[in-house]
């Protein structure tokens, strides 16, 4: 296969500095955009090293779905020990080519890939963000989640937990198709109709990368912007035609879902059939207390499994899946991060997180995590007043607000 790409980023008209890094790299024909959040220097150095150990991944020799794995490790490894880093993240969106007509995407964070096909332009990636998981849930309508105030929130991103769930889609290409990397700094300012227009009617990727950033900035540039455009030139020949594709019905590609739910709790302990016969005889006679004990395990697995509270991890506010300090050896799990670090929080929501608050169901979980947001949102000072713009959509809260200058300690009430 034969791609070009071209690129473009810039700082946008709010912001004091790029938390964006991207990548392109046609020697290891790997593409990728990573937008960092974290207060100092934080964001800059997490998209900047995820990016870093990506590319060594990858050209390492290591599938897009390790590599982001990997970049996970170096952020959460880059942060440790360093005070100022502590609470840094990035998302990560990352192309490769899988094979004669096919690319493979890796996502984590609410970084977007488009596709352009035929002149009409689909989003690849779900955002893994508050605002769009009520959208999927149908609790929201995407035009309420396009103004919505919280929708900064994250729910996963690299740099937050060792463990990260990584999506992966395959795509279908042909010669002339087109895909588009984005941070979320062209997508809050440009609507998807808008980029469409803008990406279809420029031919050159390079040209094309620059138009959509000059887009955000002239809708008011609230964030900073990322784009890599990455053409189709050529597409292996295929030797033989694939019965299957021929049987299928004349529709576009479509990329692959996601990787499904997580697996079912553990299932209560049964008695295997594998074991000795001796073995077997004895736990005949026991077999009314196993079944006791196993029901009465798996009902303790299940309740742990099935109960959510928010927390801390890492500095990061979270949803943990879980009771707090676990139960029986099931440890909590975090479910679900934030952008909010405990720096941002009142001395009150601080002690409520720390405590391991709205223990229960997750839907109690998240609407604690929005009064938080709120609260965050009416301390900050940086709530964007500076759009004068004619543009009548309403301004938005700056992603990652900037840090207070100093811990918040007992003594300091805030
Ligand atoms: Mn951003």
């Amino acid at each position: 296969m034969k791609l070009a790409a071209g690129s473009a980023t810039h700082t946008g008209l709010v912001r004091g500095n790029n938390e964006d890094s991207f990548l392109v790299d046609n020697e290891h024909v790997l593409y990728a955009i990573a937008d960092g959040m974290g207060g100092h220097r934080g964001g800059e150095v997490a998209s900047r090293t995820a990016i870093e150990a990506l590319r060594a991944s990858v050209a390492a020799g290591l599938p897009v779905h390790d590599a982001i794995v990997r970049a996970n490790s170096a952020v959460i490894e880059r942060a440790t020990g360093d005070e100022e880093l502590t609470g840094m993240g990035t998302t990560l969106t990352a192309v490769v080519v899988a094979g004669g007509r096919q690319l493979l995407i890796g996502h984590v964070g609410d970084s977007r890939a488009y596709f352009l096909h035929d002149g009409e332009l689909r989003r690849i990636t779900d955002d893994h963000s508050l605002v769009e998981e009520l959208v999927r849930e149908g609790r929201l309508t995407p035009e309420q989640a396009e103004s919505h105030p919280q929708r900064a929130i994250v729910t996963r991103a690299l740099g937050v937990d060792t463990d990260v769930d990584v999506d992966l889609y395959t795509i279908e290409v042909e010669a002339g198709d087109r895909v588009v990397l984005c941070s979320d700094g062209l997508t809050t300012m440009v609507r998807d109709r808008d980029v469409e227009r803008l990406a279809r009617s420029e031919p050159d990727p390079q040209r094309a990368a620059e138009v959509l950033v000059d887009a955000a900035n002239r809708a008011g540039g609230e964030d900073n912007t990322s784009v890599v455009v990455i053409d189709v030139v050529e597409v292996d020949a295929v030797s033989a035609p694939d019965p299957e594709l021929l049987a299928a019905p004349a529709e576009p590609p479509r990329p692959m879902a996601p990787a499904p739910d997580p697996p079912p709790p553990p299932e209560p302990p049964a008695p295997r059939a594998s074991l000795g016969r001796r073995v077997r005889g004895a736990l005949l006679l026991f077999l009314p207390l196993v079944l006791v004990l196993g029901i009465a395990i798996g009902g303790v697995a299940w309740y742990a499994r099935r109960s959510y509270y928010v927390g801390f991890a890492n500095h990061r506010v979270v949803i943990y899946r879980g009771v707090p300090g676990g139960v029986l050896g099931w440890n909590p799990t975090v479910d679900q991060s934030t952008r909010l670090v405990d720096r941002q929080l009142t001395q009150i929501d601080h002690d409520r997180v720390t405590g391991g608050a709205a223990r229960g169901s997750l839907s109690g979980a998240r609407q604690f995590l929005a009064t938080l947001e709120a609260d965050v949102a009416a301390t900050s000072t940086t709530t964007t007043t500076t759009s004068t713009t004619s543009t009548t959509r309403p301004a938005r809260k700056a992603k990652q607000p900037a840090p207070k200058p100093s811990r918040p300690t007992a003594s300091t009430p805030r």
